[in-house]
């Protein structure tokens, strides 16, 4: 047997650490089931598929749909399954030995395993203590390193804080890098990164539908960007790697767009929710434009606090061990009533804490 490559021998890969629990809030995935109507149609969809025929290579219904959706070309558009698998193809295609990554930390750790698998090197820059991104610091750390991708996460995961458009604006007019804005959490925002892609021609945007579409389980998220860039990861990507009930499932999500408008509208109302809980109880929390919230523990408590929430059956992400988050932790948005079992939970654990 041979031992795995040297360079991934002392690596962990990614894990989000599962509980059993009645409120998991802990993933950032949708609190809701899509709905019944969209259920029963996929069925149907279903059994009108030949299921023993490769798929259709290139999506073309579902990348149309989508190109629709975007008032994009189709050929802008790269599908695959879930968007961690887009910046896996991205680093296929354009990293690699010899190619540099950038990435303005903290934010999500994919881009940094998927730098490692792919042997990219990667250079970790930092924000400012309010986890902003600063326009001098971004354009010195882009002179200095000279990367060939640079990664912004807008909302940033996991800060849940809108990255600066002026300053990525800047970066792709000065220089060029191809700069990848992930915007999994975009339609909690307040700006959209299709309009900078319009704008720039070194600027991707990826998607997902594991988010505020309710279809985590499904695995389906794309890239919006230039045609020259979108044929490469075409052609890095394995062939057929999009099952024919993904697309099916993809095309008839898009035609429903009232159901995402509704679950949008639950998680504004429940995040809203939630910061007014923080307020109360006098948690300092970064105001959010996604689906979750990171808020800080009492100084030096923040397994302390993970754990009693975990023993009143809420599960949070435990971020106080991360790098530059000391304290920290991260709730999802739920329902109205995971929300407040978050809440009660919460106030019942600080009243222990801060005794
Ligand atoms: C959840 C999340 C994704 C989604 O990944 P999928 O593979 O599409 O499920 C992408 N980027 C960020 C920053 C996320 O938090």
């Amino acid at each position: 047997m041979p031992s795995v490559r040297r360079d991934l021998a002392v690596f962990g890969g990614y894990h989000s650490p599962q509980i059993d629990v009645e409120v998991r809030l802990n993933t950032n995935e949708s609190p809701v089931n899509p709905s019944p109507e969209f259920i029963f149609d996929l069925q149907g969809a279903i059994a009108d598929l030949s299921l023993n025929r490769y798929p259709d290579r290139t999506a073309d219904r579902l990348r149309n749909a989508l190109a629709e959706f975007h008032q994009v070309d189709s050929d802008e558009i790269f599908i695959a399954n879930g968007s961690n698998e887009v910046i896996s193809t991205l680093l296929l295609a354009y990293g690699g030995p010899g190619r540099k990554a950038m990435t303005f930390e903290p934010t999500y750790a994919m881009y940094s395993q998927v730098a490692k698998v792919t042997s990219t090197e990667l250079v970790e820059v930092e924000r400012n203590t309010d986890f902003q991104l600063e326009m001098a610091a971004v354009l010195e750390a882009n002179s200095k390193h000279r990367p060939d991708i640079v990664f912004f996460c807008s909302p940033n995961n996991p800060t849940g804080l809108d990255e600066d458009p002026k300053i990525i604006s800047k970066l792709a007019q000065d220089t060029n890098p191809m700069i990848v804005i992930d915007e999994a959490y975009g339609q909690f925002a307040s700006f959209r990164a299709l309009e900078l892609a319009t704008a720039h021609s070194n600027i991707v945007v990826s998607k997902t539908f594991s988010k505020v579409w309710s279809l985590a389980g499904l695995r389906l998220g794309y890239l919006i960007g230039p045609k020259e860039i979108i044929s490469n990861l075409w052609a890095a990507c394995l062939p057929y790697h999009l099952d024919a009930i993904k697309q099916a499932a993809g095309v008839l999500a898009l035609s429903r767009l009232n159901d995402m408008q509704l679950t949008l509208d639950l998680i504004l109302a429940g995040r809203d929710q939630i910061e007014a809980g923080f307020d109360s109880l006098d948690v300092f929390y970064w105001k959010s434009s996604a689906n979750f919230i990171l808020f800080r523990a009492p100084s030096g408590k923040g397994d302390e606090l993970w754990k009693k929430l975990v023993d009143r059956s809420v599960l949070v992400r435990n971020c106080s061990g991360w790098p530059r988050l000391a304290d920290c932790l991260r709730v999802t948005v739920g329902t109205g009533i995971e929300n407040d079992r978050f809440l009660y939970a919460l106030s019942e654990a600080l009243v222990e804490l801060r005794s």
